[in-house]
């Protein structure tokens, strides 16, 4: 199914933004306004229903702006660019103003990583995905390949990379850099890597739904984060509130509630755009 990226959902969501935010007493859009930034993570052809069906609900909800983070060859299975429904879906995004980052090759890890500290950080995170934590000269071309894949098919270029499981091996915002990319994040910080927007910390909001104990565990430390950052009868004290949605996350409805509830709130409180558009606003680009 080749849908298009808003759907019959795109007016409805202009009119969910503007009832929350007058259900919710919003503050006015100004400089006190944190800014939402939402992610959906593993864009791929076996996920795509998925995903498409995350992008539904998001307009549901009010956010009219997303990032997406495309795999360009998902575990090595069907390529991105020789599947067109999915090419279509995502040109489809992108013309309603949505961003498309890079969001690693195969999106599975090949071998165990070098040091102790990322073998504990790859068996905490991931069952197998934290792709990007081996060393630099292997990961260089393939993530310069993924976004000529990218670029080619999808004909615009993909400015951001988010590895996998936001596992990154030291060291490698320099390569990124290197490569051209505009801006990277980690479940903590968003940041500029050419230009003048710096780092900006944000722990993300996100849930992990691999076990129950984990999912469990990802709803409380959420509810947290979003109590600290947008607390209930009191101005928002963070400036920048992120959300990481993944296909697995449909499978929960305690997921999807808790996420339809954080999502509601900060597009209450803020205004959801893209991270490209975050971070040229904060360099002072507008
Ligand atoms: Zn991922």
């Amino acid at each position: 199914m080749t849908a298009a990226c808003a759907e019959a959902a795109g007016s409805e969501a202009a009119g969910a933004e503007a009832a929350v935010a007058e259900a919710a007493g919003a503050p006015a859009r100004g400089a006190a306004a944190p800014t939402l930034l939402v992610t959906i993570h593993d864009v791929a052809p076996r996920s795509l229903a998925e995903v498409q069906a995350l992008r539904r609900a998001l307009l549901g909800w009010g956010v009219a702006r997303a990032t997406l983070l495309v795999v360009p060859h998902f575990h090595r299975e069907l390529r991105l660019c020789d599947h067109s429904p999915t090419v279509a879906w995502l040109r489809s995004c992108a013309e309603r103003g949505d961003e498309l980052a890079l969001h690693g090759y195969y999106h599975q890890q090949a071998g165990a990583p070098l040091g102790l500290r990322d073998r504990v950080r790859a068996r905490l995170w991931t069952a197998g995905e934290g792709e990007c934590l081996r060393p630099h000269d292997d990961l260089a071309g393939l993530l310069a390949r993924g976004r000529d894949e990218l670029t080619r098919c999808l004909g615009l270029v993909p400015g951001g990379f988010v590895a996998p499981a936001w596992l990154e091996p030291r060291g490698f915002d320099g390569l990124l850099s290197r490569l051209g990319f505009a801006w990277h994040e980690t479940s903590m910080y968003v940041e500029a890597l050419a230009g003048p927007g710096g780092r900006v910390r944000a722990p993300v909001i996100g849930f992990a739904t691999r076990t129950a104990l984990r999912e469990a565990a990802s709803l409380v430390w959420a509810r947290a984060l979003l109590a600290r950052m947008l607390p209930r009868d009191a101005p928002a004290r963070a400036p920048l509130v992120r959300v990481a949605l993944h296909p697995g996350d449909l499978r929960s409805a305690r997921v999807m509630a808790a996420l339809e509830q954080v999502l509601r709130r900060a597009q209450a409180a803020g205004v959801a755009t893209t991270t490209s558009e975050y971070l040229r606003a904060r360099a002072g680009g507008g």
